[in-house]
């Protein structure tokens, strides 16, 4: 009978590196609110393009490329809306923004 391998290096726990994190945030192209941030946890090859549409002017941010893997959090007084990936493209997201009532 064989014994199991407990000493794999198969760990499957999550661990987030110090030197991983950074901090992004995205800013409406047209009135300059910040609209979304984003902390990075991990370096990946995961590769994201996303647009935020903004609730305040009806803008919208540029294109923002992400490579790695992302926490999202809604700025101050805004709540995530709807996500919606691009017909046309992968990994190309369109994300709406709602004010949050006060
Ligand atoms: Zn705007």
């Amino acid at each position: 009978m064989e014994e199991p391998n407990f000493n794999t290096s198969e760990s499957k726990k999550e661990v987030i590196k110090v030197a991983d994190i950074k901090d992004v945030s995205v800013n409406c192209a047209d009135c300059d609110n910040v609209l979304l941030k984003l902390v990075r946890v991990r370096q990946s090859e995961e590769q994201q393009k996303l647009i935020v549409e903004c609730p305040f002017c009806d803008g919208e941010s540029w294109i923002t490329e992400l490579a790695g893997k992302y926490f999202q959090s809604p700025p101050e007084g805004l709540m995530i809306g709807e996500m919606e990936e691009e017909e046309e493209e992968e990994n190309f997201f369109r994300l709406t923004m709602e004010i949050k009532d006060a």
